[in-house]
């Protein structure tokens, strides 16, 4: 079974490093569809984007998508988390700008929006791709890596000099729901001297203490602190959850990174691809199904803090 959302949802914020006010809407989708960004500031004939690692192009503070005719999308990776997680796999999003509205820096805004809309069910079968030997790339000391395993996986380990993040790791099974409960509100982080570094370069224009958490030598600038201890790291958990979704179908396996950004894991889905042996595409089966993240979810697996 595929599933899409069940009408329509307008979701209006401001892009993190363009700064523009965009407009947004999730659409629902005929089946094999796959999610689709359609920016409808373009001319019709080249406006689509389909979510594919053959329109991923390498970028290192965003994840950006951009079709043969060079149009592009940016920041799309919180929202193919919350699309990811909610087991969302066809969708149109009509989008007027470059970049995604950043909100609050989470996915939890994007997730509520999934939620208030429901989810349809499609009389469709659901093709996964299931890691079948491990893949990995590294640089400069990072790794990123991809193993089998019976369900969607994923782990993260970070290591920041700044004390109030520090050394932090997690691993979780990504089924039922686990990714609203545990990952979905954690918000993107920064340290105070990168943001001012970016600013002076034109860069996270859109970016305050309202989304993301500001790190400064040791202390949280954000008002109201963290949401989660280890919010850092589950924040990574979370990219990864949207950057693997840039395969355009679920996974099936165990994603492992270690100091891992946007650009590596995006690398990764390439290595993937090019080891043909290490990965097939199948249909999922019942006891796939059973694990996979948008399953037995509702509204009450969003965290309160979101
Ligand atoms: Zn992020």
């Amino acid at each position: 079974m595929q599933n899409t959302l069940s009408s329509e949802r307008l979701i209006v914020g401001t892009g993190l490093h363009s700064g523009a006010l965009v407009r947004l809407k999730l659409r629902p989708a005929a089946p094999d569809t796959g999610i689709v960004f359609r920016r409808v500031d373009c001319a019709p004939n080249v406006n689509q984007i389909a979510v594919s690692p053959e329109t991923w192009v390498e970028a290192s503070l965003c994840t950006v998508l951009q079709n043969a005719h060079g149009v592009r999308v940016s920041t799309v990776e919180h929202l193919l988390a919350a699309l990811h997680g909610c087991g969302i796999h066809n969708a149109i999003i009509e989008i007027d700008g470059p970049e995604v509205p950043i909100l609050d820096g989470s996915a939890a805004p994007f997730v509520a929006q999934i939620l208030a809309t429901g989810i349809r069910r499609q009389d469709a079968p659901l093709k996964v791709v299931r890691i079948l030997k491990p893949v990995e790339v590294t640089r400069d000391g990072a790794i990123a890596r991809l193993l089998p395993a019976p369900a969607l996986e994923i782990s993260f380990e970070i290591e920041f000099a700044d004390t109030a993040i520090g050394h932090q790791s997690k691993a979780l099974e990504m089924c039922n729901g686990t990714f609203l409960r545990e990952l979905s509100d954690c918000r993107t982080f920064c340290r105070r001297a990168d943001v001012e570094a970016m600013h002076s370069r034109g860069l996270a224009l859109g970016g305050t203490l309202d989304n993301a958490v500001v790190f400064d030598n040791g202390a949280v600038l954000s008002p109201g602190g963290l949401r989660r201890t280890d919010e850092p790291v589950r924040h990574k958990m979370l990219d990864a959850m949207g950057d693997l979704y840039v395969l355009g179908l679920p996974v099936i396996g165990r994603y492992e990174g270690v100091r891992a950004g946007h650009a590596l894991t995006g690398r990764l889905l390439q290595a993937l691809l090019a080891t043909p042996d290490a990965y097939e595409i199948v249909t999922c089966d019942d006891q796939m199904r059973m694990r996979m993240p948008g399953v037995g979810i509702t509204p009450r697996d969003l965290p309160l803090s979101a």
